[in-house]
């Protein structure tokens, strides 16, 4: 019951990696609030969690400011962020996830919107609460993209960066009024952000030559250092940059 009387937002809650987080919350004691974009499947998940759930969509600082605001008015407090929101090749019909010469503008701004700004919009909201409670705890979800070079995807990449950057200035602004700042970067992890080509021969091939342990990760494999990140466990954490990976980024 790690998280007995403490209170969770998960951002992108209702799916892959964040479900997990959330379920994991829930299951140690903690109160979550299942923040997404895709109300329905929020309300899915915060109805068999017990917990409550938010639309938001995490690109626009009112509804992050309201996600927050719904939080304490609910729950009375916030003891953990979970930034883990994003968009990847999964919303490539969408926005096109390719080189930086070949992505328009206005796809450009919206991936760093949704997987960027996001996170520095929902840490101006949180941190203020956490501040004069006495303290409190975010994880932010970058990705191994933001810390090793990866073709494919530029504008998602440079968010993944980005992600990395705001945590380390994070934990130097806040660590002395006590909100730990930390960041997981996760590899390939089996999840609907790339359900579309987990078949796909030339992506096995990746996990077989690139990826030491031999196979993609599962959502719950990431939630976990989540879950140990935000808890008192990791109290002496601060200003980490974690790669989830299979070994990805060791060579
Ligand atoms: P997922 O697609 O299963 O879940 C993402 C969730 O975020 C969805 O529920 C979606 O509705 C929500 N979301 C997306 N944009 C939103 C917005 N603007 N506002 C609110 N909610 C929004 O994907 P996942 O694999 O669980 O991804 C979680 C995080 O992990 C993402 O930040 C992703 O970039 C990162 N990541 C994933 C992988 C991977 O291989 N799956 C690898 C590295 C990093």
């Amino acid at each position: 019951m790690r998280f007995k009387d403490k209170v969770a937002i998960v951002t992108g809650g209702a799916s892959g990696q964040g479900l997990e987080t959330c379920r994991g919350f829930a299951r140690d004691g903690g109160k979550v609030v299942v923040a997404d974009w895709n109300y329905e499947a929020a309300q899915k998940a915060a109805e068999e969690i017990g917990g409550l759930a938010v639309k938001v969509d995490v690109s626009r600082e009112e509804q992050v400011k309201a996600m927050v605001d719904t939080a304490v008015q609910n729950f009375g407090r916030l003891d953990v962020l979970v930034n883990n929101a994003g968009i990847g090749f999964s919303a490539s019909g969408r926005y096109k996830m390719a080189s930086v010469v070949e992505t328009p503008g206005d796809d450009w701004d919206a991936i760093m919107a949704i997987n960027l700004k996001s996170v520095g919009m929902a840490c101006k909201h949180a941190i203020p609460v956490m501040v004069g409670q006495g303290g409190g705890a975010i994880v932010n979800i970058a990705s191994i993209n933001g810390i090793a070079g990866l073709t494919g995807a530029d504008a998602y990449t440079a968010s993944k960066g980005g992600i990395v950057a705001l945590t380390r200035v994070l934990a130097l602004d806040w660590a002395r009024k006590g909100v730990r700042v930390n960041c997981v970067c996760p590899g390939v992890v089996a999840t609907p952000m790339i359900e579309g080509v987990l078949d796909d021969p030339g992506f096995l091939n990746m996990v077989e030559t690139r990826i030491p342990l031999g196979r993609p990760g599962r959502p719950e494999e990431i939630a976990a250092v989540s879950l140990f990140l935000a808890s008192d466990e990791a109290s002496f954490v601060h200003g980490a940059i974690i790669p989830v990976d299979g070994g990805q980024v060791a060579p």
